[in-house]
């Protein structure tokens, strides 16, 4: 919890402290770009209702798309954080073009700084909503084990602000999937865009590849493909349901809901 100090005044945090005081353990003062703030570090148990919703899902993080899940819907890229990523970059030349030492140097940097904090304010924001969502719509949540995931190193800053926010939405999720008694799994990235999620063979393809094309039939978005894979990963590893021994077209006729009593039989979550 962190309340801005000057604007609030020193009442309301005085009734903040007094209201958890019992579990209140640390309080800090930090200083960001625009001001103080006092962060209070409490210890509190956060749990909410457990409601089934009878859906399992895949998730597949990608530049193209935020994400995409396995049943085909994309999330799109925030496009607050494109354009917040501009004006870093503005504001990163202002700071260059002024002379060191000066006043005006000073004033650009902590412009800067307050644009890296709107940055990061936005992202948090976007990762803690889309978190939330996915695990309030789905019971189990299978995504790429993002710290694993074999990223290009390179320096563009666009890929920097996608990498943030997808590490922090895996962390959202986890966190949710704990207050909702959901079931999160990471799976290993390895192999989920090369192979086909119908046949499991193995189709090779640059990143430029943007379709899914298998000798079995199998045509689907690139993003689509991976994120089944990902869910039939995750399906293994946490409910010990093999997607390719139970053959996709059984699943495709049992439909979402009786893949997810599967899935609460092997996990041993309550129904009800
Ligand atoms: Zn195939």
């Amino acid at each position: 919890m962190v309340l801005p100090l000057e604007p609030l005044g020193y009442s309301v945090v005085g009734i903040y402290i007094s209201m958890h005081l019992m579990s209140c353990q640390r309080i800090r003062v930090v200083r960001r770009a625009d001001g103080y703030y006092a962060q209070f570090c409490i210890d509190v148990e956060r749990t909410e209702e457990y409601i089934p919703t009878g859906k399992v899902i895949g998730i597949d993080v990608g530049l193209n798309h935020f994400y995409t899940d396995s049943d085909g819907d994309t999330v799109p890229n925030p496009r607050h954080l494109r354009k917040s990523e501009k004006a870093l970059k503005r504001a990163q030349k202002r700071v260059s073009r002024k002379k060191k030492g000066s006043s005006n140097r000073k004033k650009a940097i902590n412009k800067l700084g307050r644009r890296h904090l709107k940055v990061s304010r936005q992202r948090k924001d976007f990762a803690i909503k889309t978190a939330l969502c996915v695990v309030k719509s789905s019971d189990f949540i299978a995504y790429e084990d993002l710290q694993v995931k074999n990223m290009v190193k390179n320096h563009k800053l666009a890929k920097s602000i996608s990498d943030a926010a997808w590490s922090q939405f895996a962390q959202w999720l986890e966190y949710f999937g704990k207050v909702y008694g959901k079931t999160v799994v990471a799976v290993a990235p390895q192999y989920t865009s090369q192979d086909c999620s119908t046949c499991g063979n193995s189709v090779k393809k640059t990143l430029s590849t943007r379709t899914h094309i298998c000798s079995c039939g199998t045509v689907l978005d690139r993003d689509h493909n991976a994120a089944l894979n990902i869910l039939a990963k995750g399906l293994k590893a946490r409910a010990g349901i093999n997607l390719n021994t139970v053959g996709h077209t059984e699943i495709n006729a049992w439909g979402q809901t009786d893949l997810y009593s599967l899935v609460v039989t092997s996990t041993g979550k309550p129904t009800d």
